[in-house]
């Protein structure tokens, strides 16, 4: 039993006591000289909702030396996170269709007894005889093979929709559905944009749009990539995403919600249409708001991304539109690669950092620290937010004090009392705590970060899942 006393509410900032009277047993993980029982003076700390990532790649099946479940899934515990949607540019591609013998990874696929990859992840945990520290949900392919041609097929993968019967399907199945649509890593080709839509609908899943376009350029277009002797990527290429994707909103109320936006232009476009009514939601990555294209000079490759960081006024206004309320949301983008894979130069290596781990602490620092937005908002950006763009219900920390605490002048939420234990995701946070960011330290496989050696603010210190401990940090 871990007790954590005069632990703050995130929202009401009501001083309690909490009370965690289990660790789960095939989960639980800690940091070394970590504990897990016994009780601690929690005075300054923070309890929330725990965070949710709606954009991670964990690259299982078919690139595994870069990241597995099971590391992202560490890796997204030991950042807070209790939940995350799991992108589909697996290797084979999420796409509802049988496998295809000879492809790269489907032989893991394969060999797990499974013929198509949302299968094989719904029922990782059964076919692995392991136990992931966080939930998941599956986005599908909006384009067969992600390749953009030709839409998914949504009788292919109708049976994993939140709504489907649940008859018949196992308790993975159910854990694991599908929640959304997306070509992440590309965005929907303009031939099959309708189709892809009108699955949308009809699905009543949501479009995550990788709201970026270009057949040229590696770094944003500009002083940096002239000085560096790179061809450049123009400012306007997610815009263009950007603005076809909310006339088709206007045109067919289809809901989409735009990855990774990263230029003040964009962010505008957005903040319009929301104005308008119209159904779209955006987020935003630390890496945009926390660095611009001047960081490819210091951190070389582990600053080139897609969409790239641009300039430091689009930087400003990544920030500007967080604290004005245009970004819904923050997520990581969470990508893994080798420090082999990030060394083969500008033009050649892999777009894309880790992001888990640090997120919260880059986020604080910049956002919280730097005077833009307060410590609850950021709460909201990570935690409730993204949990209701995924469908799910966020804990409410102070309901369940309502209806599992007696009135005391201090009252103690004691997660074995509550009605729902199941459903109680938490996450402990050191708001204020300093630290330096140590790639070597991180649970990911990848060390692509870079943040590394980086001071920041702001750490979680534990994870709770279905009311018990999953990860631990305190000392
Ligand atoms: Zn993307
Ligand atoms: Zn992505």
């Amino acid at each position: 039993m871990l007790t954590l006393r005069n632990i703050k509410v995130w929202d009401t900032g009501e001083v309690i006591d909490l009370v965690v009277p289990d660790t789960d047993a095939g989960r639980f993980f800690h940091e070394d000289g970590a504990v897990s029982d016994g009780e601690f003076d929690a005075t300054g700390l923070t309890l929330a909702p725990g965070f949710e990532d709606p954009h991670v790649h964990f690259r299982d099946p078919g690139q595994t030396y870069k990241e597995s479940m099971v590391s992202g899934c560490r890796a997204s515990a030991s950042g807070g996170y209790t939940n995350v949607l799991v992108m589909p540019n697996t290797v084979p591609a999420m796409d509802g269709e049988p496998i295809v013998d000879g492809e790269p990874g489907a032989d893991e696929v394969r060999a797990a007894g499974y013929d198509d990859v949302i299968d094989y992840l719904q029922h990782y945990e059964a076919a692995h005889d392991v136990q992931l520290p966080v939930r998941y949900d599956l986005c599908v392919c909006a384009s067969k093979g992600r390749a953009g041609g030709e839409a998914t097929d949504l009788d292919r993968w109708r049976r994993h929709l939140p709504t489907a019967p649940a008859d018949g399907k196992d308790e993975y199945q159910l854990a694991h559905p599908v929640t959304a649509i997306s070509d992440d890593g590309s965005a929907v080709t303009e031939p099959i944009l309708d189709k892809v839509l009108e699955n949308t609908r009809e699905s009543g899943l949501y479009l995550i749009e990788h709201c970026e376009h270009h057949d040229v350029g590696a770094v944003n277009d500009g002083p940096v990539s002239r000085k560096l002797g790179v061809p450049g990527i123009p400012e306007d290429t997610e815009l263009r995403i950007v603005a076809r994707d909310i006339a088709k909103a206007r045109e067919t109320g289809t809901r989409v919600h735009f990855q990774h936006v990263s230029t003040a232009i964009s962010f505008d476009a957005i903040r319009k249409a929301k104005a308008e009514g119209l159904p779209v939601t955006c987020e935003t990555a630390p890496h945009y708001l926390a660095l611009c294209d001047e960081a490819l000079l210091e951190y070389g490759t582990l600053a080139k991304m897609n969409p790239p960081l641009r300039s430091e006024a689009d930087r400003r206004a990544t920030i500007a539109a967080i604290a004005d309320g245009t970004v819904d949301l923050l997520a990581t983008d969470h990508a893994p690669h080798t420090l082999d894979e990030k060394d083969l130069g500008f033009l050649e290596a892999p777009n894309g950092i880790i992001g888990l781990e640090c997120a919260y602490g880059v986020c604080h620092k910049v956002l919280v620290d730097g005077g833009h937005i307060s410590d609850r908002r950021l709460i909201e950006l990570m935690s409730t937010a993204p949990s209701r763009l995924m469908g799910h219900t966020p804990t409410d920390v102070a309901a369940l004090l309502n209806t599992s605490s007696k009135c005391a002048v201090k009252r103690t939420l004691d997660l074995s009392a509550v009605e729902h234990p199941e459903n109680v995701d938490l996450v402990v946070l050191d708001t204020d705590a300093a630290w330096t960011v140590d790639p070597e330290a991180f649970h990911s496989k990848a060390r692509n970060t870079p943040f590394g050696g980086w001071q920041v603010t702001g750490r979680p210190l534990a994870t709770i899942i279905g009311s018990k401990l999953v990860f631990s940090r305190i000392k």
